[in-house]
This record gives C-alpha cells, sequence and structure tokens, in this order.
C-alpha cells in the first residue's frame, strides 16, 4: 500500500509542478486541465478525480468543460488540485498560484496554514485540533478559513471516506489519527465570510449505479475508465451532454456541485496527503516544497 501511495505521490508532485509552470495569465483552463491529465495517464498512473481549477470566489469542484473558454486571469488567484490513484491508491493535493501582488497574503496564509496543520498531524492527534491550528493561522493573516469545507480520510478506491479535518475547531471531528490512516489535510482561507455555497453548475460526476439497463452503454463506458471515482465529460467524447444530463436526472450518476465563496470573497487553498506512521506521518506530495 505504502509503495503504490508513494508513486501515486510522486506523480501528484509532477503534476502540480506541471501545472504551477502553466497556470500563467491567459493560459485557457481547458489546456492546464487536459495537459495535467495527459502527464498523469503517461505516468503509468491515473487521475484519481479530474484536474480542478479554482479561479478566485471558485473553491472547489470546478473542471474544465468541453470548449471551456475560460482562462488564468490576469490579476487573482487559482487553485490547482490534483488527484492519482495508483491501484485505487489515492494521493490527493492542491496549490495556490497568486496572480498579482493583492493575493500574495491570502495565498500566504493558506499555506501557513497547511504548514502548521502537519505540523500538528501526528498519531493519536485529534482532527478538530488541526483545524484549530488551521482556523488560528488563517486569522493570524487577517483571513477567516472556509468553515464548510473540510480534509477527508482517504481509503482505497474512496476519496472521501467519512471522517473529516475540519478548518476550525469543530469537536465533532472527535476522531483521533492512528497509524495506517491515510487523509487529505486541506486548508481553505478565504477574504470574504467563509463559507461555501452551490453556483448551481455541475462539470465533475462520479458513477453511482451499475445495474440501469437503459444506461448499460454510459455505464459501461465510465466504469472501465474511472470506475467509482470522480470524471469529467471531457473524458468520453463518445457521450453526448444530454445523455450526461439524462443520467444523471435517473441516479445513475452524482454530479458535484461548483462551489463558491458566498460573498465573493477569494479562496487560497493548499492541501496535502499524509499516511500515519506508528510515531509520524509521511507527507506522500509534499506540496510545501513546491511553492
Ligand atoms: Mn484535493
Ligand atoms: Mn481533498
Amino acid at each position: 500500500m505504502l509503495r503504490a501511495l508513494r508513486l501515486a505521490g510522486d506523480v501528484v508532485r509532477q503534476a502540480l509542478k506541471y501545472a504551477i509552470d502553466l497556470a500563467q495569465p491567459g493560459t485557457p483552463v481547458l489546456e492546464i486541465c487536459e495537459r495535467v491529465e495527459k502527464l498523469i495517464r503517461g505516468s503509468g498512473a491515473k487521475p484519481a478525480f479530474p484536474v480542478n481549477v479554482g479561479v478566485n470566489e471558485v473553491a472547489a469542484h470546478y473542471t474544465a468543460k468541453r470548449n471551456d473558454v475560460l482562462m488564468v486571469p490576469r490579476v487573482g488567484v487559482v487553485k490547482i488540485d490534483v488527484g492519482v490513484q495508483r491501484d485505487g491508491y489515492i494521493v490527493d493535493a492542491a496549490v495556490t498560484v497568486a496572480l498579482g501582488s493583492p493575493f500574495e497574503g491570502l495565498v500566504r496564509a493558506a499555506r501557513e496554514a497547511l504548514r502548521v496543520a502537519l505540523e500538528a498531524a501526528r498519531p493519536g492527534v485529534k482532527a478538530w485540533q488541526i483545524g484549530m491550528a488551521i482556523e488560528r493561522a488563517a486569522k493570524r493573516f487577517g483571513f477567516r478559513p472556509v468553515y464548510n469545507l473540510t480534509g477527508h480520510r482517504i481509503e482505497r478506491y474512496t476519496i472521501h471516506a467519512g471522517d473529516v479535518v475540519p478548518n476550525y475547531p469543530d469537536t465533532s471531528a472527535s476522531q483521533a489519527l492512528k497509524p495506517g490512516d491515510i487523509y487529505a489535510i486541506e486548508p481553505f482561507v478565504t477574504n470574504g465570510e467563509g463559507f461555501v455555497t452551490e453556483r448551481g453548475e455541475i462539470t465533475i460526476y462520479r458513477l453511482t449505479q451499475t445495474r440501469r439497463k437503459e444506461f448499460r452503454r454510459l455505464i459501461d463506458i465510465v466504469r472501465a475508465e474511472a470506475g467509482p471515482l470522480p470524471f469529467s465529460p471531457r473524458w468520453f467524447p463518445q457521450i453526448d451532454d444530454a445523455d450526461i444530463a439524462a443520467a444523471h436526472r435517473a441516479g445513475v450518476l452524482h454530479g458535484y456541485e461548483v462551489l463558491v465563496e458566498r460573498s465573493g470573497g477569494f479562496v487560497a487553498q493548499f492541501e496535502e496527503t499524509v499516511y500515519v506512521d506508528e510515531d509520524s506521518v509521511i507527507l506522500l506530495a509534499d506540496t510545501l516544497e513546491l511553492l
């Protein structure tokens, strides 16, 4: 397991490094997603989900649509969130690139929040205690964490395995990190109110039912490539958007809503996946070394 995780982590790191170079003003978001996914597939691994590119107030769950015309802005923030799976073992990591000096502080705050979170992460520590470190770091820089987004425990072929790592000391996250666990720790920091809401758009889906005869063709195609993990319609030129929409309405596909900061605040995010060892945690993507 650890071997597969380390391999996935190496690919995530290379993918993020490449994405950081690509994230220049005027670059099409579609180009970033496609090129980075190509790098992942070329490394003998697979995307664990479509490459997410979140511009400014878009916090999560946005990947380029087919023929997307969105570009990296001249000023703002761009989050790049990459997941790679090797034999079902998933590493999930993200960085934020500041475009223009007004947002360097916000990005620095999110990076610092991940740094202190990883410092707090060790076997026996409770997830809410990591959240306490995250909120403190965000506030020290004059910002807020995003209260309704969390990090998460990962299991084989399952990105969100139930247990969460909050971005504030939410004591309902009472579970302790224990040896053998895999966690994605991902502070989100904003200059807005600190809450995300749905924008009313879906760019990422996941297969949830596999026994529906009317959707057999779509199910077979999606399952062969993505299994139960999230995918982008971009990956399947042979399936048109009307069929995706029908499968979504019928409950065959789950859709992930694009999440935006509700007050329009800009959002920065850094994420690392850790393997909890006997007396420390192993960093799988080494995100903090990238920026
Ligand atoms: Mn992620
Ligand atoms: Mn994650």
